[in-house]
């Protein structure tokens, strides 16, 4: 059994935690917060409590599922089409375009095919894009490394054009994706779109878990030492283990571990790990993160065909969000539930929202709001919510590079990573890295033994 630290209490630290305690291994997560669960689990001060539920696809989200399974969780989950409280189809987005909603309801691609979105040889064009993302998706899923590099070369809005015609990339293709994400489609990568383009075009079978994604981070929490309100400051490896550095209010202290886990984001991991190896080191350097912004309109309850939708505006119509997504707060203690309306800034201007004053761009949601099919309607409270460095940007050139960083040679000693910017700038990304570091480090451990030797790269 050996001691292990795992610095970060987020879905990537905290799957990793639970899968090296069930390997036997005594494990303990320091997490900055006095909360666990990272972007998952945190609500801003400024953000209402909403219940976004997300949904997940036993096609995709396999180890999100396998790992709910393990925990016991969702064993209320229910498909979103039997009206779950927290649903949402991944699919199921509408594309605003004059004024009117395009796309049918958990259809994916072939629900905008059957509208007049687009003119005919637009739709043929976004058909055989489509066919394309499905053939090519496949094989980065199956065999990654060779097609990641090979289809990693340009931009996923270059590629749209070129294959799927004008319309169907900026009405369609380009918001869906720049929604889903938050990067600007022409720094997006073609290889990640492609692949992560199954999950957005493909029509959806989502499930949801009774309490919302949050029921994973409770259940793991429940089950793995969370120590919060420690933030590590330091990680060093010794010839006999790691020494993690940490402050709890205020205190100094330090521990000492046969191996550390750091599951913060990238851009924090050269703060706490000063002595990375000179590859490591240049691939935290190049990852990026995309800011996100999201003006919270509470309303009214809105009529229930319009719950939990989500529609995407497309810049060419001159909108500033890219996004609106309509959920329901947390209910009240007499059970009852406000509309809230989210309108996400548009990549384009994100960074200048970053600046804008809250009136300016609560005045700017109203109005987009107001060419939609919702129309002017009476708020009741508004909240900005910014968050400069939110999500990974899966930008070209960052998947392979993701390819050598896991492959490398060159490795700190005794300090593994994982993370959502590994994998996928999702849960399943989050969950996924956590395993796959685990699996790793207790392979090091056991060929360890077998050997009896006592470097460990994990
Ligand atoms: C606004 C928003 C909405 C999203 N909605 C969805 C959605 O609907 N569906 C979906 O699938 N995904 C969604 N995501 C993405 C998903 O939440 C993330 O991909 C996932 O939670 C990332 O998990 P992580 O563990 O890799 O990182 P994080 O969540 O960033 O966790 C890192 C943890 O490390 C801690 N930490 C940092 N520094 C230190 C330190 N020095 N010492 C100790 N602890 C430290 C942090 O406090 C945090 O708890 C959303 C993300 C955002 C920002």
């Amino acid at each position: 059994m050996a001691s292990i630290v795992v610095v970060g209490g987020g879905l990537a630290g905290l799957t990793c935690a639970w899968r090296l305690l069930r390997a036997g291994h005594q494990v303990e997560v320091l997490e900055a917060s006095d909360q666990p669960g990272g972007h998952l689990g945190v609500v801003d001060a400024d953000e209402p409590e909403i219940d976004t539920g997300e949904s997940f696809d036993e096609r995709f989200d396999v180890n999100t599922l396998r790992l709910a399974q393990q925990l016991d969780v969702g064993g209320v989950r229910q498909p979103v089409s039997a009206g779950a409280p927290h649903a949402r189809d991944r699919a199921d987005v509408a594309v605003l375009r004059d004024g009117r909603l395009y796309g049918e309801r958990g259809r994916g691609l072939v629900g905008y095919l059957a509208t007049s979105l687009l003119p005919l040889g637009a739709r043929l064009g976004l058909a055989s894009y489509g066919a394309r993302a499905l053939l090519w998706g496949r094989r980065l899923r199956m065999a990654r490394a060779e097609w990641v590099q090979r289809l990693d070369t340009t931009s996923y809005a270059e590629d749209a054009l070129r294959f799927a015609g004008r319309d169907a990339a900026q009405l369609v293709l380009g918001p869906v994706a720049e929604a889903a994400t938050s990067c600007p489609t022409y720094e997006l990568s073609r290889a990640f779109a492609l692949e992560a383009g199954l999950r957005w075009w493909l029509p959806g079978r989502p499930i949801a878990f009774a309490r919302g994604g949050r029921e994973l981070v409770d259940a793991l929490a429940a089950r793995v030492r969370v120590r919060r309100e420690c933030e590590v400051v330091a990680v060093e490896s010794e010839t006999d283990g790691a020494r993690v550095r940490y402050r709890v209010r205020g205190d100094e202290r330090n521990a000492l571990a046969d191996a550390v886990v750091v599951a913060v984001s990238a851009a924090h991991v050269s703060r706490v790990c000063a002595k990375l190896t000179p590859d490591e080191a240049g691939f935290f350097e190049s990852v990026r993160y995309a800011p996100r912004l999201g003006v919270h309109l509470v309303l009214a309850p809105l009529p229930a065909p319009l719950l939990n939708r989500s529609f995407v505006l497309p810049r060419r119509e001159g909108h500033a969000s890219i996004s609106i997504r309509i959920g329901r707060l947390r209910a009240d203690d007499e059970g009852q539930r406000t509309t809230v309306l989210t309108l996400w800034s548009s990549p384009a201007v994100v960074e200048d929202d970053l600046r804008a004053s809250d009136g300016a761009l609560v005045e700017r949601a109203l109005r987009d709001l107001s060419r939609t099919p919702i129309g002017r309607i009476a708020v009741r409270d508004a909240r900005v919510s910014r968050r400069p460095n939110a999500v990974p940007l899966f930008s070209v050139g960052h998947p392979t590079r993701v390819e050598r960083f896991v492959d490398r040679i060159d490795r700190t000693p005794r300090v593994a990573f994982a993370g959502d910017y590994l994998v996928a700038p999702d849960v399943e990304g989050g969950v996924t890295s956590g395993m796959r570091a685990a699996t790793r480090i207790a392979r090091e451990f056991a060929a360890a033994r077998t050997e009896g030797s006592a470097a460990l790269r994990c």
